[in-house]
């Protein structure tokens, strides 16, 4: 989530990791390796990075009853046993001063304003690095590069703080290093590991790490939550956070744009609108990456998760699912005709931005050295293949969204439940047509299918598949 700066009080539904971390920050015991676990886009990232905001900001703040005296000072625990607080020496000096415009009274937040803050949250901040996945995963390559900066004494700020995101994507090779890196690591350095699949996380670096549990909050405490930060109307906020797909920050994010209102489509018009509209996304990709002043920015342009919220292709998305759905029956050569012409859509786009980015290349050629540009080569391949794959998991996510909201309302008949709340007439419709067992039939079958794309089944066969078995009300 874009909105404000990085500061507590701009973190919404998390208020059980935040304590735990000022609590940690007020007691003077900070662990020196965490792990941020928890589901996607409920604001780990976010945390990591406000977090690390407060731990390097020039003038932290404080709540009403705090003070200069009872300043906390800390020192990381090198595992997991606790170091008592420093002397006055080597004690750092945080010095928080009082505010009324804090989360919660007496708890310490980052300033937001000062130079480091803005250092943080522009990501330059010479000494708050972020690892993230090249491609598929966290290469050792850069987990041996991240330990010779760990090495170093921080640059500007107090501390060297690795943020590892995410973490779930460590190879082994790349994890095995990790865990001896932070076996070794000096007192003044930070890692946040940021996991969706905590489980994924070598067992050895979770004993070694404080785990932070984010709450996942349900589809009505987001909704809540979004219309009272943004003051946004209830039904557009419904609309908001269903064309998101219930992820609260890419949701929070949208809530403070113009969104195009786009009408209820028949299935035949949505599929024709869904298509052009995939190509008007991967035109404006185009475009953003050709004006990219670097390779570096344009990479990324690519990879910027924020890329895929272009609210027109995610409401036709909607209008697509819904029309399948609802349709009386599907045309026996839908699924297979349908697949094709998406997928043909989906590599005429990669190849076109591969084009584009072949004479961005070529244009920045002679910055670069050869070996720099072989990997950037290689990271903008793997780059636009996440990208467009992106859009096959997003058509099969918005399906199983629709089938566990028909579950849900089958089952309760509860309307807060529904991540599509916008769309609850259609579900309700569709609930007397089509039972539980078809909502539960539905889900396991996206589920594997998702499970089964991320290990690169062909996408084609698999969506003809889904396409045969769930659209259409009558067999
Ligand atoms: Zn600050």
């Amino acid at each position: 989530m874009k909105t404000g700066s990085l500061r507590f009080a701009n973190i919404h539904l998390q208020e059980g990791p935040i304590g735990l971390l000022t609590s940690s920050l007020r007691k003077g015991r900070l662990s020196q390796t965490y792990i941020f676990a928890g589901a996607r886009s409920v604001g780990k990232t976010r945390l990591a990075k406000t977090f690390a905001a407060l731990l390097q900001c020039l003038e932290p703040v404080t709540g009403p009853d705090g003070s200069a005296e009872d300043a906390p000072s800390w020192r990381p625990r090198p595992t997991s046993d606790v170091v008592s607080v420093g002397s006055a020496e080597d004690a750092p000096s945080w010095r928080p001063r009082p505010t009324s415009d804090v989360v919660s009274v007496g708890s310490p937040d980052a300033c937001g304003k000062c130079l480091s803050c803005r250092r943080v949250m522009a990501g330059s901040h010479p000494d708050v690095t972020f690892l993230r996945p090249q491609g598929a995963e966290i290469r050792v390559a850069q987990v041996r590069q991240m330990q010779e900066l760990a090495l170093l004494h921080p640059y500007l700020g107090k501390w060297r703080i690795f943020i590892i995101d995410p973490a779930d994507r460590l190879n082994e090779s790349s994890a095995n290093s990790l865990l001896k890196i932070l076996e070794e690591a000096p007192e003044k350095v930070v890692f946040i590991l940021v996991a969706e699949q905590v489980e994924r996380v070598l067992p050895t670096i979770r004993s070694r790490a404080e785990t932070v549990l984010f709450q996942n909050p349900s589809h009505h405490a987001a909704r809540e939550a979004i219309a009272r930060v943004t003051g946004r109307p209830a039904d557009e906020v419904a609309r908001v956070y269903s064309l998101t797909e219930g992820a609260f920050g890419a949701a929070l994010n949208l809530a403070a744009q113009d969104l195009p209102v786009t009408g209820l489509l028949p299935l035949r018009e949505a599929q024709v609108r869904f298509l052009e509209d995939l190509e008007r996304f991967s035109g404006q990709v185009q475009e953003r990456v050709n004006e990219a002043p670097s390779l570096e920015a344009a990479l990324a342009v690519v990879e910027d998760p924020d890329l895929l919220l272009f609210p027109p292709l995610l409401a036709s998305r909607k209008s697509l699912v819904r029309g399948l759905l609802l349709a009386e029956s599907l045309p026996a050569a839908f699924p297979v005709l349908f697949s094709r012409v998406f997928l043909d859509v989906l590599d005429k786009a990669r190849k076109g931005l591969d084009k584009v980015l072949e004479t961005v290349i070529a244009r920045q050629k002679s910055a670069y050295a050869a070996e720099i540009l072989k990997e950037m080569d290689r990271q903008f391949g793997m780059a636009v293949q996440n990208l467009f794959q992106a859009q096959v998991v997003g058509l099969l996510e918005c399906l199983r969204h629709w089938n566990e909201d028909l579950f849900h309302f089958s089952h309760t008949a509860d309307e807060t439940w529904l991540l599509n709340l916008d769309r609850k007439d259609d579900i309700m419709a569709l609930s007397l047509v089509r039972g539980l067992g078809f909502a539960e039939s539905g889900i396991q079958l996206l589920s594997r299918s998702l499970e089964l794309l991320s290990r690169n089944v062909q996408p084609v066969l698999l969506l003809e598949h889904v396409l045969s078995s769930i659209g259409g009300r009558t067999p």
